[in-house]
């Protein structure tokens, strides 16, 4: 019998899903993950806007925007130069691991408008989606950017990843939250799927711990849209499973994420806002150890 050795966690960010809708979608990736696991509502927390920029920089860092100070999608601020991505910690803490970036928002991995928020920077695909910001342009994004995650998951050893796909919320800006919204959520799902395959794929993947965790940023309203304070734009959700991971999880957050990749490795988050999966009780507690902010 092999001897399970080598942990790996994978995060897929998956912009813009309101939680009502992705509950109407037929995502059999995401369903299999919330049965192995969990899958949750998450509250964004009242220190972010409902606006990817700021969330997007709490789970690559583990902070709020009152200390990494991402607070919309256009500018980068210089604050955000103290916060290393938990990828770039982990290789930090153990030089010999391997990681991955690949986004189809440029800001996510590049030097562009609010980015990198991954210091570590990553993978963009040749075109930005944003220039032509139609449901064409970033179909095609999103799957260069699963074709390329995909091939490098199954041929390398990654310690962490995160690959973030984007049409859904360009969808809901463009056409609202109806039956062409569900759609795109329903695609990214595939491409969920096919990350999943290739994990499954690996030649050594029976001596392989994977985690997987699924998140969104926050929600839209009705006729797209999102940055307000209704509950349809505050609800995003987090989906997890694998090593470490509790089945019985009641709250999590997004700046937990961090923590938790970390924790998969045995390495200590830091002065981060985040706790592991499990040890959050409500949904906007803090760390008891939150040293004074910076
Ligand atoms: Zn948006």
């Amino acid at each position: 019998m092999a001897v399970k050795n080598e942990s790996h966690v994978l995060v897929v960010g998956i912009d813009g899903v309101r939680y009502d809708s992705l509950m109407s979608a037929a995502t059999p990736a995401l369903d299999q993950i919330a049965r192995n696991g969990f899958l949750l509502p998450v509250h964004v927390h009242r220190k972010n806007a409902t606006i990817s920029g700021p969330v997007w920089a709490t789970v690559a860092t583990g902070v709020y925007a009152d200390r990494h100070n991402v607070t919309g999608n256009r500018v980068h601020p210089l604050e955000l130069a103290a916060y290393q991505d938990f990828t770039a910690v982990l290789r930090a803490a153990r030089p010999e691991s391997r990681t991955m970036i690949a986004a189809s928002w440029f800001p996510v991995a590049a030097a562009t408008a609010c980015g990198p928020l991954f210091s570590s920077r990553g993978w963009v695909p040749e075109e930005d989606p944003e220039e032509a910001n139609d449901g064409g342009s970033w179909v095609s994004a999103d799957d260069a950017v699963a074709d390329y995650a995909a091939g490098r998951l199954e041929r390398e050893d990654l310690a962490a990843s995160f690959v973030y796909f984007g049409e859904a919320d360009v969808e809901a800006h463009n056409n609202g939250t109806g039956i062409g919204y569900i759609s795109a959520i329903q695609r990214c799902d595939s491409r969920l799927k096919r990350l999943l395959e290739a994990i499954e794929s690996r030649p050594r993947r029976d001596a392989e711990f994977w985690t997987v965790i699924v998140v969104t940023d926050h929600g839209h309203v009705d006729a797209g849209g999102h940055g307000g304070e209704t509950e349809a734009e505050r609800t995003a959700w987090i989906a997890a499973c694998g090593e470490r991971v509790p089945r019985d999880v009641v709250a999590v957050d997004h700046a937990d994420i961090f923590s938790q990749v970390l924790a998969t490795f045995g390495v200590a988050a830091g002065d981060t806002d985040g706790l592991v999966f499990g040890a959050r009780r409500d949904p906007q507690e803090q760390p008891a150890t939150t040293a004074a902010p910076r």
